[in-house]
């Protein structure tokens, strides 16, 4: 009697149930004490009615099995506890123990039951003898069905041990009635049986439909902690039903706080206790979570304090109430920010890009008191493809940041700063009083940013040129401020390096001319509109015509003639500077072969024409087309072409003179004048710019200025040429020097139709050309010189 029907020894699920039903022999005591206090309550009326002293003893009888089953009751309560903590071998040996005592227990309690209705039927007889002994009997065989569910062999054994005496009673009788009821305790015996049986299945089943559920609820438990997301389950109050630890972690709410049953805003309450909620934003953080709590698969995005972003998401639960995800997505909020900041700033500087930079000009200029003023400076660094070539882009790089921190230390407080791309920066500043000193602020800008930026290991000195735009905040129109800054920055750059000139509203009409200009000079090039006229040169001492230079002219038919001094740098500009100057090298040496043989023509080149190296082949081209010596060419060269790439300057300069062309630097004594020049390029005459001789008889230039350099240049075996000569009495000081060989100026002619050259030249011939032309051609050094 002492096993289950299914061995305890089975699945982990078996010995449960097995556990469980060795549980429930001890779980009721009550309805145990009350079956006693029943049967001993019928043994004292049997003994009383019989008036038999032997039957006294039934009572006690019942009142001791009673006793000892409440014994072992007790003591299974006391040690169950501690057997919770037992591992699973001792409890089931434990269990098996108790499972022992248990049946010896009820088998005796179950065998008194017996006896006493075996005593009354046959000592004692009497009618209500037979009835209460019988109906205790039947009135035990249910406890054996609640009881003993467990086992059915149990049960059986107890059902038989119980109905044992009254149906031996009932044989010791004998007669038929007695033997028929006997044969009907049979079915009985199987009637509980099939009732033990269907009780055990359905506890079993309940017990495994309970460890089930402990299995999934642990399981979901485990997931639940476990999970990367914060999650809230709310039931149809919106209060709180289960959390995990991610979302309390999120939320910082600490664990000693039970959040189940409270509401969202219960909880909030902590994170605001904590200060995760911006203040300003506590009652939109909770008006957007309980939004989300009523509608389905809706998101939201909240920054807390701490700098977490959380990703908010709801869903609604089929049977009513909503869960809440909280995800973290710091990361992916930074790298969008990091986006965002990309598009909004330049990345080599960390300067606001030109957008981000015009909107908040926009709103400086919208916040500002209207009648205040504003600047708008545009502006970027001189010569920066130089320095940029001369030290690398890296160091490049390194000089706009040295600039942009510059700007920032300096002005970061009182203006917006960008850099608009390359090497061009633009500033707004604003809230600036009416009586506003733009003179000293320009300076100051200027001189803070015109030093040497220390760059690694050297030293870069640059210079800047700004153009400003000025006004009232409330006229502030951000386009159009950025042209006018543009223009006057145009202008700044055509007046000179290191300046800032201010926005005029002829700028305006200049920009829009050069714009109309441009589109008209590249066709006008194109199509060879432009012309060439020739302006004398002649022998100081003399006065006879021994060369002249070759002047582009332009005339258009709607402007009328455009100086060279407007459209040259505008071709320059363009990059047809080199078309153009092909194109007066093929038309000044066509013409200069008609005229007779002691006339030169000089052609003037461009910067931009060394810039590449097909400039001697054109030279060469044109000189073979028109059977024109080299040495009745002379190409004229300015300073600044020299500067921009002094080494590849005098490599194709040399080769050029090789073939018997005459080198001139032309406009001497303007711009950089960096005397070295004269020692290293390989010139043969140099043209001393008109303006030393401009006002040199009234005395406003000084004659010093202009012996001065004719000694040097004399000095140096170069021979001279003075332009501008435009009176008799600068002639004579000219001449006075006696060192100047050739004059040009207006006293001569201003430049005239190649024709008019050529009758000039047959009018006065030439008798001493000899002392102008060259030895030999192509030998350097000695080549004929304009
Ligand atoms: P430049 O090479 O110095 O040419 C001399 C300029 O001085 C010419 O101006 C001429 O007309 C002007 N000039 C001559 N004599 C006098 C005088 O006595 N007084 C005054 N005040 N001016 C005098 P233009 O023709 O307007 O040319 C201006 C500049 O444009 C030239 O200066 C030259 O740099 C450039 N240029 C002209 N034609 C060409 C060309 O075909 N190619 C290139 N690259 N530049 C050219
Ligand atoms: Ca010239
Ligand atoms: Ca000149």
């Amino acid at each position: 009697m002492t096993r289950l029907d299914r061995s305890p020894h089975g699945d982990e699920a078996e010995i449960d149930i097995y556990l469980n039903f060795v549980d429930s022999l001890f779980a009721d005591r009550r309805s145990m004490l009350m079956g006693v206090t029943l049967q001993i309550g019928i043994a004292l009326c049997v003994y009383i009615e019989s008036g038999m002293t032997s039957m006294g003893v039934w009572p006690g009888i019942f009142l001791l099995t009673a006793a000892y089953r409440y014994f072992h009751i007790v003591c299974y309560g006391r040690q169950s506890a501690a057997a919770a903590s037992m591992d699973r071998e001792t409890r089931l040996a434990w269990a098996k123990d108790w499972e022992r005592r248990y049946i010896l227990s009820s088998g005796l309690a179950g065998l008194a039951v017996g006896m006493f209705a075996w005593f009354s039927l046959e000592f004692v007889g009497t009618e209500f003898a037979i009835i209460a002994s019988l109906s205790t009997v039947f009135a035990a065989l249910p406890t054996i069905v609640g009881r003993l569910y467990g086992s059915v062999r149990l049960a059986a054994l107890m059902t038989v041990s119980v109905l044992i005496w009254p149906a031996l009673s009932l044989l010791m009788a004998g007669n038929l009635a007695s033997m028929i009821a006997v044969l009907l305790f049979l079915p009985y015996v199987g009637l509980v049986m099939s009732m033990v049986r269907r009780v055990r299945s359905t506890v079993v089943s309940a017990v495994r439909g309970r460890l089930e559920k402990t299995e999934i609820a642990e399981r979901f438990n485990l997931a639940l902690t476990n999970m990367s997301h914060g999650v809230i389950m709310f039931d149809r109050h919106q209060r709180v039903v289960v959390i995990n630890r991610r979302a309390r972690l999120i939320l910082q709410i600490p664990h000693h706080v039970n959040a189940e049953g409270r509401s969202f805003s219960v909880l909030m309450r902590y994170a605001r206790r904590f200060n995760l909620v911006p203040s300003d934003h506590a009652g939109s953080f909770q008006d957007v979570v309980s939004s989300l709590l009523v509608t389905d698969g809706r998101k939201a995005e909240i920054r807390l304090t701490n700098g977490v972003h959380v990703e908010f998401s709801g869903t609604q639960r089929p049977e009513g109430g909503s869960v809440l995800i909280l995800e973290d997505v710091t990361e992916r909020a930074r790298a969008q920010e990091r986006i965002k900041a990309m598009a909004r700033f330049d990345s080599l500087t960390e300067l606001p890009n030109r957008t981000h930079f015009g909107e908040e000009a926009v709103r400086r200029a919208d916040e500002a008191d209207p009648e205040s003023r504003c600047l708008l400076i545009a502006f970027d660094v001189d010569d920066f493809k130089r320095v940029n070539d001369s030290i690398g882009h890296a160091q490049g790089d390194a000089l706009l940041r040295a600039i942009a921190r510059r700007l920032r230390r300096d002005y970061g407080d009182c203006a917006a700063i960008s850099r608009l791309g390359g090497d061009e920066f633009m500033m707004f500043v604003d809230r600036l009083p009416a009586d506003f000193e733009i003179d000293a602020f320009a300076d100051g800008l200027r001189d803070c940013l015109r030093r040497s930026f220390r760059i690694g290991p050297e030293k870069v000195f640059v210079t800047q040129s700004f153009g400003i735009t000025y006004g009232k905040a409330g006229d502030f129109d951000l386009k159009r401020a950025m042209v006018e800054a543009d223009l006057a920055l145009y202008h700044s750059k055509a007046m000179g390096k290191g300046v800032w000139s201010l926005f005029e509203r002829d700028m305006n009409d200049r920009y829009l001319r050069r714009q109309l200009l441009k589109g008209e000079l590249a066709k006008a090039i194109e199509l060879g509109t432009l012309s060439v006229r020739y302006q004398p040169i002649v022998e100081a001492a003399t006065g006879r015509i021994v060369g002249c230079e070759a002047l582009s002219r332009w005339h258009h038919p709607e402007h009328g003639n455009v100086s060279p001094a407007e459209y040259i740098p505008l071709a320059e500009e363009m990059g047809i500077i080199t078309k153009l100057t092909e194109s007066v090298i093929r038309t000044a040496t066509r013409e200069c072969a008609r005229w007779p043989d002691h006339v030169t023509v000089s052609v003037n080149l461009s910067s931009i024409d060394f810039q590449r190296d097909g400039i001697g082949q054109i030279i060469q081209n044109a000189l073979e087309t028109a059977g024109l010596p080299a040495n009745r060419l002379i190409v004229e060269i300015t300073e600044t072409a020299v500067i921009s790439n002094e080494a590849d300057m005098i490599d194709r300069l040399t080769r050029i003179r090789r073939t018997g062309v005459g080198i001139a630097l032309d406009d001497f004594g303007t711009g950089y004048s960096s005397l070295s020049y004269l020692h290293r390029l390989p010139l043969d005459r140099v043209k001393i710019d008109r303006s030393f001789v401009a006002g040199i008889e009234t005395g406003d230039t000084p004659l010093a200025l202009l012996h001065g350099i004719t000694d040097l240049c004399h000095g140096l075996g170069l021979k001279i040429t003075v332009e501008g000569v435009e009176t008799a009495s600068q002639l004579a000081i000219v001449r006075g020097s006696g060192k100047i060989d050739k004059v040009q100026g207006y006293l001569f002619g201003p430049a005239l139709p190649a024709t008019a050259i050529a009758e000039m030249a047959t009018r006065m011939p030439a008798e001493n050309a000899a002392a102008d032309a060259p030895a030999a051609v192509a030998q350097p050094g000695t080549a004929a010189t304009g």
